[in-house]
């Protein structure tokens, strides 16, 4: 297979990646009715550390409770799948996707007999917006498209159907030659990325919009909170950033799992602040590898070190 990987679990079963296989009359393929996570592994020196693998749980079974949907599974039993897949694929940083689904059964809208399947798979994921992004930045413009409202789907939980909005926005700004797109919420207010929380930063003051924006509470946002906070910085988490603000920034960065923390040097092709990864945005940005790659002791209570489950 191309990534590598032999082995995913699928409700109880280390299965082989070509045996990974769902009936196409599955709810949650018609309907969007998964429940998802993307979490990362780190190759540390104790070997691979799950970075708040906790957290991912809970905002998995909590991305289930508006869709009614119970896991069938303990968190105890959730990790040790999930350390296995990684210690059975020989895997050691890595990005970790667990998805729980309405199967197969009837496809009337209504989940009645559907079971709720799930799967952990796990593989190994480079930077999520391209080599020089970390260092150089990404170049993204604001898509025509906004996010749903939160009175319209809920958007704190983490539903495969909600990324449809999230490919129209990264597809249209890729389409104009960027590398991702800025959603603005119903209001006209900066949200989020297609798949990242995003930071601002004007005299030497941190905002991010707040929950009330529309969007999902990223780990990530709040780990580089919490950093930014130990740091001595004013963080301001509840914050309502225009369109307008964007382009008179000091600094912009993305955060996620996937993105982990990557600078914006231009919107719309205006250029943010030097073009260039900003001071906070480094300080952060290498505060955030430093903690994840276990440079640091500090919150030891966010890891799971796979080699000692
Ligand atoms: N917003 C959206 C829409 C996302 O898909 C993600 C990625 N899960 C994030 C924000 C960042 O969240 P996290 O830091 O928990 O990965």
């Amino acid at each position: 297979d191309d990534m590598d990987v032999s082995t995913i679990w699928m409700n109880g079963e280390y299965v082989d990646w070509d045996d990974a296989q769902i009936h196409v009359l599955s709810h949650g393929l018609h309907y969007g009715t998964g429940v998802f996570e993307g979490a990362r592994a780190y190759d540390t020196d104790r070997g691979p550390a799950i970075f708040r693998w906790e957290e991912h749980l809970e905002r998995l079974y909590a991305s289930g409770k508006p869709y009614n949907m119970e896991i069938p599974y303990t968190p105890e039993e959730l990790t040790e799948a999930t350390v296995e897949v990684i210690k059975r694929n020989d895997l050691g940083g890595c990005y970790i996707r667990p998805i729980a689904y309405y199967g197969y059964d009837s496809l009337g809208v209504s989940p009645k007999d559907n079971p709720t399947d799930i799967a952990i798979a796990a593989w190994p994921w480079g930077t999520y917006l391209g080599e020089d992004a970390l260092e150089n930045g990404v170049d993204v413009m604001v898509s025509s498209w906004r996010k749903h409202a939160s009175s319209q789907i809920p958007t704190n939980a983490k539903t495969t159907g909600l990324y449809v909005n999230s490919l129209l926005a990264g597809e249209e700004a890729r389409r104009n030659g960027y590398v991702e797109a800025i959603v603005l919420n119903k209001e006209g207010n900066v949200a989020e990325g297609p798949g990242e929380n995003i930071f601002m930063v004007r005299d030497g003051k941190i905002l991010t919009p707040g929950l009330s924006q529309s969007i999902l509470d990223g780990i990530t946002r709040d780990t580089v909170i919490q950093l930014a906070r130990e740091r001595g910085y004013e963080v301001d988490d509840s914050a309502i950033i225009s369109r307008g603000e964007l382009h008179t920034a000091d600094e912009l960065f993305f955060t996620g799992s996937a993105a982990e923390v990557t600078p914006i040097r231009k919107v719309d092709n205006v250029v943010i602040g030097e073009g260039t990864r900003g001071p906070v945005t480094e300080e952060l940005q290498t505060a955030f590898f430093d903690l994840v790659e276990r440079r640091t002791d500090d919150h030891e209570e966010w890891f799971t070190y796979v080699d000692e489950q």
